[in-house]
């Protein structure tokens, strides 16, 4: 179960059953396989099919590149070697600081924080649920602001040094970096650039909560996505289309979560508080973007909440469809004008 816990679980399911099911004319060579904490499905386009087994294997290899800097739950990961000595100044893998990048560059690293490993531990999803003492939520989120990053060149270090002993690398407080966020868009976008290297001219990926495509069907027919409902399991509420290069991430409350007392504790927190953030069941961004920014936008926005998640969309050229935490489903076609389009599905 801890597998499921490190890039966010997903709605990997319907995506990838709606993406076959719409798969008329040519078919394509699929390929699942775990990977990033989930299931990866490629399934790649053309004719020549041991070529296109060469190009999977090789986008399966930077999806497992991305996987050995940036499992935080592997021991061997570079991302762990880093968390095991938080204190000290060192270099980040090219991978973390892209990701990193990429925050600033959105506009919401208020609401995305890299920094939030110890007190998405504390809560013990899929492991042993547990609601924090609030002390240790406190102590843990005080832990991650440390994070800094003293040039835009090198890696980030926490600063903060406290005498507190639970903060020590080993305890139960021991700050670090989880790149669970953002990492399958970064390496389904790596993924995608193998492919096309390898001459593939269609092709769509899918990490289940993120997908993305390359080009176009041969055929010319759309790319069909499915969103899932975030309250029925394995139903699709919404179908994004479209053609060509685009990307598409949900990020929800259902996907790593336990109830006690009646409140929901889910695994998207608010840096500001470490407490899950509140007003929204599920939130999906498409547009033409890549992986790594629907990934960080969709988790981002689910932080920023209902309102300011659509005046995002607004202001920028990407989709948002969100279902609120009343069950009213809100969105704004920023990406329609690309050709990107999400539709309500209607359900029984
Ligand atoms: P996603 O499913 O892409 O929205 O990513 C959720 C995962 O990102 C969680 O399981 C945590 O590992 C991590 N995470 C939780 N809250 C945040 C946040 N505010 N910013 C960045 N990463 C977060
Ligand atoms: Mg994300």
């Amino acid at each position: 179960m801890a597998r499921t816990l490190r890039f966010g679980a997903a709605a990997w399911l319907a995506a990838a059953l709606l993406a076959a099911g719409c798969a008329s004319g040519p078919t394509p060579l699929r390929d699942s396989r775990p990977a990033l904490g989930t299931v990866v499905t490629i399934e790649a386009y053309g004719t020549d099919e041991a070529a296109l087994r060469i190009a999977i294997d090789a986008a399966f290899d930077e999806i497992a590149r991305v996987e050995r800097a940036l499992d935080a739950y592997s021991p061997t990961s570079t991302i762990a070697a880093f968390n095991a000595d938080p204190y000290t100044e060192r270099r980040l893998p090219e991978e973390a600081i892209t990701i990193l990048d990429e925050v600033e560059r959105l506009g919401v690293g208020a609401e995305f924080s890299s920094a939030l490993l110890a007190p998405v531990r504390l809560y013990g999803f899929g492991t042993t649920p547990t609601v924090p003492a609030p002390d240790d939520l406190s102590l843990s989120v005080a832990a991650a602001r440390g994070f800094r990053r003293p040039t835009a060149a090198t890696g980030v270090f926490a600063r903060l040094k406290t005498p507190d002993p639970r903060l020590e690398p080993g305890g139960p407080l021991a700050p670090g970096l989880d790149f669970g966020g953002a990492a399958k868009g970064l390496a389904l976008d790596r993924a995608r650039e193998a492919l096309r290297a390898h001459g593939v001219q269609a092709a769509l990926l899918t990490a289940g909560s993120t997908t993305v495509t390359l080009g176009t069907k041969p055929g010319g027919e759309p790319w069909h996505i499915g969103v899932e409902h975030p309250r029925r399991t394995g139903t699709v509420m919404a179908v994004a289309e479209w053609t060509g290069d685009a990307a598409l991430s949900t990020s929800g409350d259902y996907q790593q979560s336990f109830e006690v007392d009646g409140v929901r504790y889910h695994h998207i927190l608010d840096p500001a508080t470490g407490r899950p953030a509140a007003g929204i069941q599920s939130l999906t961004v498409a547009g033409r973007i890549s992986g790594l920014e629907s990934d960080i936008l969709s988790t981002a926005l689910f932080v920023r909440g209902r309102d300011g998640a659509l005046a995002y969309a607004r202001e920028r050229s990407v989709s948002v469809w969100l279902v609120d935490a009343a069950g009213a489903v809100r969105s704004h076609d920023g990406a329609a004008g690309t050709g990107v389009r999400i539709e309500a599905v209607e359900t029984p």
